[in-house]
């Protein structure tokens, strides 16, 4: 039999869209250690520089002492141990909300946590470039799924009627992002949350990039705009500007004691290692003080300085018109179009000693690959200068 596998990988690299696994060897952080070469790091959702931050590494290391590595089981038999409970604790304490649950992955949280919200004969309403993990737990609920354009609230409200007309009574579930992964632009969340409330719909919001980056203490999109009591749902990770790994949805003590009974990627999985928790509630206790608003003022410096350097390239598609808020993100999208062209790009910029990933299909629309650019509060100016400057001749 021919190796059907073989044949299925031959066309991906005819499309330029073959992937492949790069070895770090070195801890994350501004410089990596790419096979002996050491790169400038554009490529991490580590924003604020806490992956190898010694008051991370410490706890991490105490809890290992004081608890071991493995949890033994699932959270619900007697996988909790005293630092899921104290992570949960400054969860809720951080978000300003009632309860906070934590789980291995913020896809886990989203694959676990959608099918508990709504299930056959409900309707779940997307926007087109909600992350991978937030489709597949829509898709896992069975509740009908429409998706709208890219932050388009005239489509979403066309979608509220349909749903509130042909399936009256069904819950009705609005499933977007603060701070988009790979646009690095905002949802319209006051006009959400208008039409939310109007259509008796509950809202998830993802929070994933908007963390650590966004709001007093780097608490989010819904914090910053004084919307917190209004999202039902907030969701985000432990793994990209708190720099340890994990999931986690705050919201009131009624939803987290629900989730604790139905989110099955929180039942049926053993719990994260305690180290890890004690690590998260490290960088949670970090971001609330002083000294974590002081990192991210100094990240928002980082995001200026590349706004004033690097102009703008986006060009989703489904982008509609109205201005989006690029003031906020750590995310610089730089279009290059053609798959070929974004993977020419960033190996451009290798050989002059910057890592800066290609995304392409179908992480991205077709035709829309990109190199996604990441600034850290961990990068020198001097390293977002020099990037700029050689993005700028290199795609000249
Ligand atoms: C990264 C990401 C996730 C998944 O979080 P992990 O902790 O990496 O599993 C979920 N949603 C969005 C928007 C993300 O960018």
């Amino acid at each position: 039999m021919a190796d059907i596998f073989a044949q299925q990988l031959e066309t991906l690299r005819a499309h330029a869209l073959d992937r492949h696994l790069r070895e770090i060897g070195s801890a994350q952080g501004p410089i990596v250690d790419l096979a002996g070469k050491r790169l400038i790091n554009f490529s991490s959702n580590d924003y604020l520089g806490l992956a190898n931050d010694p008051r991370l590494r410490e706890a991490a290391i105490a809890a290992i002492a004081e608890f071991g590595v493995g949890a033994g089981t699932s959270r619900l038999i007697s996988g909790t141990q005293s630092p899921h409970l104290r992570l949960e604790i400054a969860l809720a304490k951080w978000k300003g909300t009632q309860a906070a649950l934590s789980f291995s992955s913020g896809y886990a949280a989203a694959v676990g946590t959608l099918p508990a919200l709504v299930a056959k004969g409900d309707v779940v309403l997307l926007d087109k470039l909600c992350h991978a993990s937030l489709i597949d737990g829509a898709r896992l609920s069975g509740a009908i799924i429409r998706v709208f354009p890219h932050n388009h609230l005239g489509k979403l409200e066309s979608h509220l009627e349909w749903a509130q007309r042909e399936h009256a009574g069904k819950r009705i579930l609005i499933v977007t992002e603060s701070v988009f992964s790979m646009d690095g632009d905002a949802a319209p969340l006051r006009e959400l949350l208008e039409l939310k409330k109007r259509f008796c719909a509950l809202l998830l919001l993802d929070e994933a990039h908007a963390i650590g980056v966004i709001g007093p203490n780097g608490r989010g999109l819904a914090a910053a705009e004084n919307l917190n009591k209004d999202v039902d749902v907030q969701m985000g990770t432990l793994s990209k500007a708190l720099g340890v790994s994990g999931g986690y949805i705050c919201g009131s003590r009624s939803l987290i004691e629900w989730l604790i009974n139905r989110a099955r990627s929180f039942i049926y999985s053993t719990a994260p290692p305690p180290a890890i928790a004690a690590a998260a509630l490290a960088a949670v206790d970090f971001l609330a003080s002083p000294d974590g608003e002081e990192r991210r003022l100094l990240l928002r410096q980082r995001i200026k300085l590349m706004q004033e350097l690097l102009p703008v390239r986006p060009a989703t598609p489904n982008r509609p018109d109205r201005t989006v808020d690029r003031v906020s993100s750590a995310i610089f999208p730089w279009v290059a179009g053609a798959e070929q062209a974004a993977i020419d790009l960033a190996r451009a910029l290798q050989k002059e000693g910057f890592f800066v990933p290609a995304i392409r299909y179908p992480t991205v629309a077709k035709g829309s690959a990109r190199l996604r650019i990441t600034v850290t509060a961990a990068h020198s100016e001097d390293q977002i200068r020099a990037l700029c400057e050689a993005i700028a001749r290199l795609s000249a």
